[in-house]
């Protein structure tokens, strides 16, 4: 394990024919970010905000600001992307609801942020008064349509302009990114390009929404497969619209740290991976062993593939051979 953090070193990771692909790390907890440096990970794929919410669910703005304005200082001058609150499916919440009957599909993510259109500002807000520490990204969960994104946005700018009036200082560039979660938004990834700076695809749900396997029923885990040729499809898609489009995109899902699964993202053309700090060495250890035309043609092959199985095994005998 040792030598594998060494490897990861302090450098970007290209692939033996020059490709760089970043490689963030996944951040739930503040006291994690020491870790990040140590891990070699180049900033912050995806802050879930969701357990410094937990903590403290009525954090005034003022307290929000500085958690973020720490977390942002300490990852700066690397990018860190907090996610805007994605409570509900797994993640329990105090909000006061009813109980649904398939909450994976029902109130969450943006969906209760735009609902709550207050609670939502405050936390834009404090991401904003948090941008001038550090390089702060924002990013949008569980986005289905481009209404979400263009109304999110529009609070944001809101929040934005208040922010200025009252004298506060707000950095100019935040990126904003729509995470690809749900397979209609994959499949109107095109649409979606003109409302963000990039896109961060969360494979834990995409993989669940895709095959209709709810990520945490043991008793159907077999058919939540990552490598189904349908998922594969689909991150491709969005892979290209964004090329196309000329704004970055990323995996912050599970698949990202999954090194037997590199070769097939390195030649899916993704941009990032962000993965937990402990998987982060060995991916950018496997990036630098691959080449990229190598893992474009095993793309190419595994999109003919019926099976996930059949797909999983050609990733990892390019995984095996090669590192
Ligand atoms: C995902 O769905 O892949 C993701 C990164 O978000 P979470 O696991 O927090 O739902
Ligand atoms: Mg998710």
């Amino acid at each position: 394990k040792e030598a594998k953090l060494l490897a990861g070193g302090t450098g970007p990771a290209k692939t033996t024919d020059g490709n760089r692909v970043l490689v963030g790390a996944n951040v739930e907890f503040v006291e994690e970010l020491p870790l990040i440096a140590e891990c070699g990970a180049e900033g912050v794929g995806l802050f879930r905000t969701e357990f410094l919410y937990l903590e403290d669910p009525h954090a005034s703005e003022e307290k929000l600001t500085a958690l973020y304005s720490k977390v942002a200082a300490e990852v700066a001058p690397q990018q860190v992307i907090f996610r805007t609150l994605d409570v509900g499916g797994d993640k329990l919440v105090e909000y006061e609801r009813e109980l649904e009957q398939n909450p994976f599909l029902g109130w969450r993510g943006i969906r209760v942020s735009l609902a709550l259109p207050e609670a939502f500002k405050k936390q834009l807000r404090a991401i904003l008064r948090a941008s001038c520490h550090g390089n702060v990204g924002i990013m949008y969960p569980m986005i289905s349509g481009v209404a979400e994104v263009i109304e999110a946005n529009r609070l944001l700018a809101e929040c934005r302009e208040e922010l200025v009036q009252q004298g506060v200082n707000v950095c100019s560039k935040v990126q904003i990114g729509a995470m690809i979660e749900v397979p209609g938004a994959a499949a109107i990834a095109d649409l979606l390009t003109p409302h963000v700076d990039f896109f961060s695809i969360g494979t834990n749900d995409l993989v669940q929404y895709t095959l209709a396997v709810d990520r945490v029923n043991e008793r159907v885990s077999e058919l939540y497969q990552q490598t189904h040729p349908g998922v594969l499809r689909l991150i491709k898609m969005v892979v290209d619209a964004a090329h196309r489009a000329k704004i970055w995109v990323g995996i912050c899902g599970e698949m990202a740290g999954d090194v037997s699964l590199t070769p097939l993202l390195v030649g899916l053309g993704l941009d990032e991976l962000s993965a937990s700090s402990p998987q982060v060495a060995a991916v950018k250890h496997a990036i630098r062993k691959l080449s990229s035309k190598d893992c474009q043609g095993l793309v190419e092959k595994a999109l003919q593939e019926g099976d996930a199985l059949a797909i999983h095994k050609l990733a990892q005998a390019m995984a095996v051979e090669k590192y």
